[in-house]
């Protein structure tokens, strides 16, 4: 199918989409890399009557190191990008870590970060991994700016704290903590396809080995990314042992996921897989916070 019709504006700053946003409001769609919007306007899920093309503003893209080890990224950092620079992956191994699971590199090629968060599909990587790492999120409007919690921006299902005016232009990454562990797993029917689920783990432990910190995050669980947080109260005073992974793992997929299912999978099915992933991740982050300093 063909979208509807519709109109184009390829505004040259920030400022004049931002106004053409307030202008137009919900009737207005920012194009990004339109890896999502472009399908949905073929199929006619999505009619937007004017599309504010953002891929003429170059001060949207770019990777910045603060001062005191937070990571900021532009809205219009390409997903190829977030795989491949070095900045990002000595900062947040975890964002490289995920990303070769996002679509196809033709399609990593011009999806982009801010993309990928405000479409905030629950089979999506990078919301998880944001959750996870406890990004913050920075919006813009005609009538300001305002930051956002990565956990309190995802709302449900394609839904989220975005207002019909404001655009997000920034995700801020904090810097972790000394012996942090990250890691993520999935599983897909094929390379490249939606997960039928994955999950990213963030632990840190103390000089004892002791876990201080646990942050234990599913895709495709639920209508938006599934912060199990009584699974990680779990680990939170443990040593890793296998038994405290496995109460951990099976808390989540038994108690905090709500895995809808689908033509692929079962919701059961979706259950044992949030069990043997989330052993499988909490594994992996845990070997990784002990070995550093080693
Ligand atoms: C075949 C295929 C397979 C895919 N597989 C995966 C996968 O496995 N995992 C995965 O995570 N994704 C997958 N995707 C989606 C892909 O990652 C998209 O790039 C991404 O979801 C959307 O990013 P985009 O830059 O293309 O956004 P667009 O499609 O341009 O926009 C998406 C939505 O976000 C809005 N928007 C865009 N930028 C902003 C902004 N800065 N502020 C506010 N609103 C904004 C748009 O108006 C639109 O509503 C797949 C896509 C395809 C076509």
């Amino acid at each position: 199918m063909k979208p509807a019709p519709f109109d184009y504006a390829a505004p040259a700053s920030l400022e004049a989409a931002l106004a053409l946003k307030a202008k137009h409001g919900d009737d207005a769609k920012f194009l990004a890399g339109g890896q999502s919007l472009i399908p949905a306007m073929n199929f006619r899920l999505v009619q937007a009557h004017l599309l504010v093309d953002l891929n003429g503003l170059a001060d949207l893209d770019y990777v910045r190191r603060a001062d005191d080890g937070r990571l900021r990224l532009g809205a219009m950092v390409r997903q190829r990008r977030l795989e491949r620079d070095s900045a990002i992956a000595g900062h947040s191994p975890l964002i490289h870590e995920t990303m070769p699971f996002v679509a196809h590199p033709q399609i990593r090629n011009r999806g982009t970060l801010g993309g990928c968060l405000a479409h905030a599909d629950p089979a999506a990587e990078l919301p998880v991994i944001a959750v996870a790492l406890g990004a913050r999120f920075k919006t813009q409007s005609t009538r300001g700016e305002r930051w956002i919690a990565a956990e309190d921006f995802f709302r449900g299902m394609f839904n989220t704290d975005l207002t019909p005016e404001e655009m997000l232009v920034e995700v801020e990454l904090p810097r972790l903590p000394p012996r942090t562990g990250t890691a993520f797993v999935e599983f897909a029917r094929r390379r490249g396809d939606y997960a039928l689920l994955g999950v990213a783990a963030v632990v840190t432990l103390d000089e004892k080995g002791v876990c201080q910190q646990a942050r234990l995050v599913y895709l495709n669980a639920g209508d938006g990314p599934v912060n199990a947080k009584e699974a990680a109260g779990i680990l939170r005073g443990e040593k890793p042992s296998a038994a405290v992974i496995e109460a951990a793992s099976a808390k989540a997929a038994q108690a905090e996921i709500a895995p809808l299912g689908n033509v692929h999978a079962s919701p059961e099915y979706q259950r044992h897989l949030a069990r043997v992933l989330g052993r499988r991740v909490l594994r992996q982050a845990f070997d990784r916070a002990g070995s550093q300093g080693k």
